[in-house]
């Protein structure tokens, strides 16, 4: 075989195996190639190996020095873009004010809905910006962003623009995959308006997001503040008829039946779950839609963890997302995001590599990506050890020393 680039000096090569999602006991299952190499051609995998047993022909040889290597990671569930800042509300909070007594005070969701609106794209695409590259530095090279702040329909339409600008940014250095999702978040403060912005995000901002490319899929927040059940259906059914994915945010506070929805709906993902209960666990476990984890959230809100251990030996997918957004999971690095699932959700370092690379790829919809095999995009990382345990261990310091998209090192 005639390679581009032929990785050497890898003192682990892990990764999952196969592109479907890893249910349960699967999530265990990882390869470990010891002293390996791999092969890149035209920015995809094209051999994974033991290096003494490589015979083809490398354009050019990268050592990376006995490190570990693992694929790039996944980050399945983003609001990298908004506007204004929630440090006084996290100041409040710790001084022991209320949720109720911050939203009174002018903070909370609202705030960032209100400074989003009122910045121009390109202040949301400068804004986004950094945070994209810092979760690219933690290993991220394939990042889902979001929309929701909005809260119109035009300034959905202009959360989603900036995260097109963003994603072609990022292409056009070499950095991460960007995916935009429309997220249909929070309801008219008015009940009455409620049935007219269903009718709007139908009637006009799907169609225009579909038409335009703007997003892959709609995510819609099911909670008792938030939508109900007959309303995301709604919605959900003319995402469909426009031939996007869906997913939800669901079981965040309370269990409202997002869970049941998601999975008879057959959404990509259900995405929380801190309130999920037994019933929900089970029915999840039998269905293929992905339980999407967010343990900063619990971090920095200080709810409940979501049931990680219990979806897993249910039978259930479970991927790990960063959740960043300003007000509940101000979490910058996918990395530490895996090494809190361990902590908070009782995953094991191995169902966490997996939940934040095959398993995220497939909450995305990707087949592509999330492991290291023939045929894959060639994002990888190498990380700051020879084993790779390390990543899952480390809090503080990032266990990851390069990023590769495409074949090719990022910043390089
Ligand atoms: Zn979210």
């Amino acid at each position: 075989m005639k390679s581009d680039l032929l990785i050497t000096g890898v003192s682990q090569l892990v990764t999952a195996e196969g592109a479907e999602a890893k249910h349960g006991r699967a999530m265990s299952a990882l390869k470990v190639v010891n002293d390996a190499a791999m092969a890149v051609v035209d920015g995809r995998i094209a051999w994974v190996g033991r290096a003494s047993d490589w015979t083809g022909d490398a354009g050019a040889t990268v050592d990376v020095g006995g490190a570990a290597v693992v694929p790039g990671f996944i980050d399945p569930h983003t609001h990298a873009v908004w506007a204004g800042d929630r440090l006084a509300d996290f100041e409040a909070r710790a001084a022991g004010a209320t949720y109720e007594e911050i939203l009174a005070a002018g903070g909370g969701i609202r705030s960032t809905v209100k400074a989003t609106a009122a910045a121009t794209r390109e202040e949301l695409v400068a804004l986004a910006k950094p945070r994209i590259d810092a979760l690219m530095r933690s290993g991220a090279t394939t990042i889902e962003v979001k929309s929701g702040y909005g809260f119109s329909i035009a300034g959905e339409i202009a959360m989603l623009e900036a995260i097109d600008v963003l994603a072609a940014g990022s292409r056009m250095r070499g950095g991460a995959t960007l995916l935009a999702t429309l997220l249909i978040h929070l309801p008219p403060v008015d009940a009455a308006d409620r049935r007219g912005y269903v009718e709007q995000v139908c009637g006009e901002l799907i169609p225009v997001a579909a038409r335009r490319g703007l997003a892959s899929a709609v995510d819609v927040f099911v909670e008792r503040e938030a939508w109900n059940v007959d309303e995301a259906e709604q919605i959900f059914a003319c995402a469909k008829q426009r031939g996007l994915r869906i997913k939800l945010h669901s079981d965040q506070f309370h269990s409202v039946g997002g869970v049941e929805l998601g999975v008879r709906l057959g959404a990509l993902s259900v995405d929380h779950l801190e309130a999920t209960g037994e019933e929900q666990i089970v029915m999840l476990a039998g269905s293929k839609t992905i339980g999407t984890i967010v343990p900063g959230v619990s971090l920095h809100l200080g709810i409940p963890a979501a049931p990680g251990r219990k979806l897993i030996d249910a039978g259930a997918a479970v991927a790990v997302g960063t959740d960043l957004n300003p007000g509940s999971s101000p979490l910058y690095s996918s990395a530490a995001a895996l090494a809190l699932a361990v902590r908070m959700n009782g995953l094991t370092a191995q169902e966490a590599l997996v939940a934040g690379t095959v398993n995220a790829a497939c909450a995305l919809g990707l087949v592509d990506r999330g492991r290291l095999e023939a045929g894959c995009v060639a994002d990888f990382l190498v990380l700051d050890s020879g084993d790779w345990r390390d990543l899952i261990y480390t809090m503080g310091a990032n266990p990851v020393r390069e990023v590769w998209v495409g074949g090719r090192k990022v910043g390089a």
